[in-house]
Protein backbone atom coordinates (compact mmCIF):
# COMPACT_ATOMS: atom_id res chain seq x y z
CA UNK A 1 0.00 0.00 0.00
CA UNK A 2 1.10 3.65 -0.82
CA UNK A 3 0.35 6.71 -0.31
CA UNK A 4 1.05 10.07 -2.21
CA UNK A 5 2.78 12.75 -0.53
CA UNK A 6 2.25 16.77 -0.42
CA UNK A 7 5.03 18.14 -0.33
CA UNK A 8 5.40 20.90 -2.90
CA UNK A 9 6.45 23.57 -0.48
CA UNK A 10 8.29 21.75 1.98
CA UNK A 11 9.82 23.82 5.05
CA UNK A 12 9.90 26.52 3.09
CA UNK A 13 11.13 27.00 -0.22
CA UNK A 14 12.25 29.46 -2.60
CA UNK A 15 9.35 32.06 -2.09
CA UNK A 16 11.02 33.60 0.50
CA UNK A 17 14.44 33.77 -1.39
CA UNK A 18 15.57 37.43 -0.53
CA UNK A 19 16.13 40.22 -4.32
CA UNK A 20 19.62 40.10 -3.44
CA UNK A 21 19.96 36.83 -4.43
CA UNK A 22 19.76 38.17 -7.75
CA UNK A 23 17.06 37.09 -10.24
CA UNK A 24 13.46 36.55 -9.37
CA UNK A 25 12.75 33.52 -7.60
CA UNK A 26 9.50 33.52 -10.20
CA UNK A 27 11.89 33.37 -13.31
CA UNK A 28 13.00 30.25 -11.81
CA UNK A 29 10.33 28.52 -10.85
CA UNK A 30 8.96 28.79 -14.40
CA UNK A 31 12.39 28.20 -16.40
CA UNK A 32 13.28 25.54 -18.97
CA UNK A 33 11.14 22.67 -17.44
CA UNK A 34 11.09 19.81 -19.93
CA UNK A 35 13.74 20.93 -21.90
CA UNK A 36 17.49 19.71 -22.59
CA UNK A 37 19.22 23.35 -20.85
CA UNK A 38 17.57 26.19 -18.64
CA UNK A 39 16.41 29.67 -18.97
CA UNK A 40 18.51 30.81 -16.60
CA UNK A 41 21.15 33.69 -16.81
CA UNK A 42 24.70 31.76 -17.31
CA UNK A 43 25.91 34.01 -14.71
CA UNK A 44 23.43 32.40 -12.32
CA UNK A 45 25.30 29.11 -12.93
CA UNK A 46 29.04 29.99 -12.94
CA UNK A 47 29.26 32.89 -10.03
CA UNK A 48 28.62 36.06 -11.44
CA UNK A 49 25.04 36.37 -10.10
CA UNK A 50 25.93 36.79 -6.58
CA UNK A 51 24.26 34.07 -4.43
CA UNK A 52 24.72 36.09 -1.26
CA UNK A 53 21.93 35.16 1.38
CA UNK A 54 19.56 32.94 -0.60
CA UNK A 55 19.39 30.26 1.58
CA UNK A 56 15.62 29.34 2.47
CA UNK A 57 14.49 30.92 5.41
CA UNK A 58 12.48 28.32 7.07
CA UNK A 59 14.27 25.54 6.77
CA UNK A 60 15.39 24.44 10.29
CA UNK A 61 13.96 20.92 10.48
CA UNK A 62 14.97 18.23 7.84
CA UNK A 63 13.72 14.86 6.81
CA UNK A 64 15.45 12.63 4.80
CA UNK A 65 14.39 9.65 2.87
CA UNK A 66 16.44 7.57 0.75
CA UNK A 67 14.31 6.70 -2.23
CA UNK A 68 15.54 5.60 -5.75
CA UNK A 69 13.38 8.26 -8.12
CA UNK A 70 12.45 8.94 -10.60
CA UNK A 71 11.68 12.37 -8.27
CA UNK A 72 8.39 14.48 -9.59
CA UNK A 73 7.79 17.81 -9.38
CA UNK A 74 5.99 18.72 -7.23
CA UNK A 75 6.76 15.73 -4.91
CA UNK A 76 3.15 15.35 -3.94
CA UNK A 77 3.01 12.99 -7.03
CA UNK A 78 5.78 10.54 -5.32
CA UNK A 79 4.04 7.70 -3.89
CA UNK A 80 5.68 6.10 -0.37
CA UNK A 81 4.94 2.75 1.64
CA UNK A 82 2.06 3.79 3.58
CA UNK A 83 3.67 4.56 7.31
CA UNK A 84 6.46 6.13 5.10
CA UNK A 85 4.14 8.42 3.13
CA UNK A 86 2.40 9.42 6.64
CA UNK A 87 5.05 10.71 8.45
CA UNK A 88 6.22 12.55 5.33
CA UNK A 89 3.14 14.33 4.50
CA UNK A 90 2.81 14.77 8.65
CA UNK A 91 6.39 16.82 8.63
CA UNK A 92 6.03 18.71 5.91
CA UNK A 93 2.73 20.00 7.26
CA UNK A 94 4.71 21.07 10.22
CA UNK A 95 6.83 23.06 8.03
CA UNK A 96 9.87 20.27 8.19
CA UNK A 97 11.88 20.27 4.93
CA UNK A 98 11.45 16.94 3.97
CA UNK A 99 14.01 15.48 0.98
CA UNK A 100 14.31 12.53 -0.80
CA UNK A 101 17.54 11.29 -1.15
CA UNK A 102 19.86 8.84 -3.01
CA UNK A 103 23.40 7.37 -3.56
CA UNK A 104 24.78 8.82 -6.80
CA UNK A 105 24.52 7.19 -9.87
CA UNK A 106 23.12 4.10 -11.26
CA UNK A 107 23.96 1.93 -8.14
CA UNK A 108 22.48 4.28 -5.48
CA UNK A 109 19.14 3.68 -7.16
CA UNK A 110 19.41 0.32 -7.29
CA UNK A 111 20.47 -0.05 -3.58
CA UNK A 112 17.65 2.76 -2.65
CA UNK A 113 14.97 0.34 -4.55
CA UNK A 114 16.33 -3.05 -3.01
CA UNK A 115 16.76 -4.29 0.87
CA UNK A 116 17.67 -1.56 3.78
CA UNK A 117 16.99 2.30 3.08
CA UNK A 118 18.10 5.08 5.03
CA UNK A 119 15.97 8.00 6.81
CA UNK A 120 17.58 10.57 8.63
CA UNK A 121 16.24 13.51 10.64
CA UNK A 122 17.73 16.72 11.35
CA UNK A 123 17.87 19.85 13.59
CA UNK A 124 20.15 22.60 11.67
CA UNK A 125 19.57 25.86 13.59
CA UNK A 126 22.04 27.10 16.61
CA UNK A 127 25.12 25.91 17.53
CA UNK A 128 24.30 22.61 18.44
CA UNK A 129 22.86 21.16 15.02
CA UNK A 130 22.31 17.44 15.15
CA UNK A 131 21.38 14.50 12.38
CA UNK A 132 20.03 11.11 13.28
CA UNK A 133 19.95 8.09 11.00
CA UNK A 134 17.83 5.33 10.85
CA UNK A 135 17.57 2.05 8.80
CA UNK A 136 14.48 0.40 7.59
CA UNK A 137 13.61 -2.53 5.66
CA UNK A 138 11.56 -2.45 2.65
CA UNK A 139 7.83 -3.96 4.05
CA UNK A 140 8.94 -3.63 7.65
CA UNK A 141 8.05 -0.25 8.71
CA UNK A 142 5.29 -0.62 10.86
CA UNK A 143 7.35 -1.82 14.21
CA UNK A 144 6.12 -0.18 17.24
CA UNK A 145 9.09 2.77 17.93
CA UNK A 146 9.96 3.14 14.42
CA UNK A 147 7.92 5.59 11.81
CA UNK A 148 4.44 5.51 13.52
CA UNK A 149 5.78 7.15 16.93
CA UNK A 150 8.38 9.58 15.53
CA UNK A 151 7.49 12.74 17.46
CA UNK A 152 7.09 14.57 14.40
CA UNK A 153 6.09 18.12 16.51
CA UNK A 154 9.18 17.41 18.59
CA UNK A 155 11.44 17.43 15.45
CA UNK A 156 9.72 20.80 14.18
CA UNK A 157 11.21 22.11 17.50
CA UNK A 158 14.43 21.03 17.48
CA UNK A 159 14.05 18.21 19.79
CA UNK A 160 15.92 15.14 18.87
CA UNK A 161 13.46 11.90 18.44
CA UNK A 162 15.55 9.74 19.49
CA UNK A 163 15.00 8.09 16.21
CA UNK A 164 18.02 6.36 15.21
CA UNK A 165 22.15 6.93 15.73
CA UNK A 166 23.30 10.03 15.34
CA UNK A 167 25.15 10.85 12.60
CA UNK A 168 28.62 13.97 13.02
CA UNK A 169 28.76 14.53 9.47
CA UNK A 170 29.33 16.09 7.19
CA UNK A 171 26.50 14.81 5.76
CA UNK A 172 26.54 15.91 1.78
CA UNK A 173 23.69 17.12 -0.54
CA UNK A 174 23.85 17.55 -3.84
CA UNK A 175 20.48 19.26 -5.55
CA UNK A 176 20.10 16.38 -8.65
CA UNK A 177 16.27 17.16 -9.30
CA UNK A 178 16.09 17.33 -12.86
CA UNK A 179 12.32 17.59 -13.34
CA UNK A 180 12.36 20.56 -11.29
CA UNK A 181 14.61 22.06 -13.28
CA UNK A 182 17.07 20.20 -16.10
CA UNK A 183 20.09 22.53 -14.82
CA UNK A 184 19.98 20.89 -11.52
CA UNK A 185 20.66 17.45 -13.06
CA UNK A 186 23.13 18.52 -15.86
CA UNK A 187 25.14 20.41 -13.11
CA UNK A 188 24.60 18.61 -10.35
CA UNK A 189 24.65 14.52 -11.74
CA UNK A 190 28.16 15.29 -12.60
CA UNK A 191 29.24 16.65 -9.44
CA UNK A 192 27.52 14.40 -7.36
CA UNK A 193 29.26 11.54 -8.74
CA UNK A 194 32.31 13.54 -8.62
CA UNK A 195 32.30 14.06 -4.87
CA UNK A 196 30.90 10.58 -3.90
CA UNK A 197 34.65 9.61 -5.52
CA UNK A 198 36.48 11.28 -3.18
CA UNK A 199 33.95 11.36 0.11
CA UNK A 200 32.33 8.15 0.13
CA UNK A 201 28.99 7.49 1.81
CA UNK A 202 29.02 11.43 2.80
CA UNK A 203 27.55 12.46 -0.54
CA UNK A 204 23.93 11.94 -1.34
CA UNK A 205 22.00 12.75 -4.68
CA UNK A 206 18.56 14.85 -3.50
CA UNK A 207 15.46 16.48 -4.49
CA UNK A 208 14.80 20.31 -4.60
CA UNK A 209 17.07 22.24 -1.82
CA UNK A 210 16.08 25.50 -3.34
CA UNK A 211 17.36 28.30 -5.69
CA UNK A 212 17.98 25.99 -8.85
CA UNK A 213 19.57 29.35 -10.52
CA UNK A 214 22.07 28.85 -8.68
CA UNK A 215 22.60 25.06 -9.83
CA UNK A 216 24.85 23.29 -9.12
CA UNK A 217 23.65 23.51 -5.18
CA UNK A 218 25.39 22.07 -2.57
CA UNK A 219 24.10 21.78 1.39
CA UNK A 220 26.13 20.53 4.50
CA UNK A 221 24.21 19.31 7.44
CA UNK A 222 23.98 18.87 9.94
CA UNK A 223 24.73 22.79 9.77
CA UNK A 224 22.86 23.19 6.97
CA UNK A 225 25.56 25.56 4.69
CA UNK A 226 24.20 25.90 1.13
CA UNK A 227 26.79 26.50 -1.75
CA UNK A 228 25.86 27.10 -5.05
CA UNK A 229 26.70 27.52 -7.45
CA UNK A 230 29.64 25.13 -7.22
CA UNK A 231 31.77 22.55 -9.47
CA UNK A 232 33.59 20.08 -8.01
CA UNK A 233 36.62 22.42 -6.94
CA UNK A 234 34.64 25.00 -5.07
CA UNK A 235 32.26 22.06 -3.60
CA UNK A 236 35.51 19.95 -2.60
CA UNK A 237 37.01 23.35 -0.52
CA UNK A 238 33.29 23.64 1.16
CA UNK A 239 33.59 20.70 2.64
CA UNK A 240 37.03 20.63 3.65
CA UNK A 241 36.35 24.29 5.26
CA UNK A 242 33.54 22.09 7.15
CA UNK A 243 35.45 19.81 8.19
CA UNK A 244 38.11 22.51 9.65
CA UNK A 245 34.89 23.68 11.49
CA UNK A 246 34.51 26.85 9.07
CA UNK A 247 32.42 28.92 5.97
CA UNK A 248 34.12 29.80 2.92
CA UNK A 249 32.43 32.77 1.48
CA UNK A 250 33.26 31.82 -2.26
CA UNK A 251 29.46 30.79 -3.55
CA UNK A 252 28.11 30.95 0.46
CA UNK A 253 24.59 31.14 -0.04
CA UNK A 254 24.33 31.47 3.64
CA UNK A 255 23.06 29.27 6.55
CA UNK A 256 19.20 27.66 6.18
CA UNK A 257 16.77 28.78 9.08
CA UNK A 258 18.04 32.45 9.17
CA UNK A 259 16.19 35.11 7.86
CA UNK A 260 17.57 36.97 4.67
CA UNK A 261 18.73 39.89 6.50
CA UNK A 262 20.35 37.68 9.03
CA UNK A 263 21.92 35.91 6.03
CA UNK A 264 23.17 39.32 4.70
CA UNK A 265 24.60 40.29 8.09
CA UNK A 266 26.70 37.05 8.45
CA UNK A 267 27.89 37.54 4.80
CA UNK A 268 29.42 41.35 5.36
CA UNK A 269 30.37 40.69 8.82
CA UNK A 270 32.39 37.52 7.63
CA UNK A 271 33.98 39.61 5.14
CA UNK A 272 34.75 42.61 7.47
CA UNK A 273 36.17 40.75 10.21
CA UNK A 274 38.26 37.47 8.72
CA UNK A 275 36.17 35.51 11.21
CA UNK A 276 35.42 32.12 9.68
CA UNK A 277 34.43 29.49 12.11
CA UNK A 278 30.99 28.26 11.62
CA UNK A 279 30.01 29.38 15.61
CA UNK A 280 32.03 32.97 15.25
CA UNK A 281 28.96 34.64 15.10
CA UNK A 282 26.73 32.98 17.09
ZN1 LIG B 1 19.51 26.73 -14.65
Amino acid sequence: MTDGIGLGMAGGDDASRPSSGGRDSRSDAHAGRGTAGCDHDAGSHDGTVPSAASAPEASRAWFLIEHPGPWPHPLAGLALPAPLGKAADAAARLGIRVQMIRRPGRPGRRRAAAGAFSVFAGWTAGSRPWLERSVFRHGDLTRPGQLADLDLEGLSLGRRPGFGVPVSGPLVLVCTHGRRNPCCARLGGPLARALAGRHGDQVWETTHVGGDLYAANLVILPHGLYYGPVDSRAAGAAIEAYRRGEVILDRYRGRAGRSASAQAAEHSARRLTGLRGIGDLE
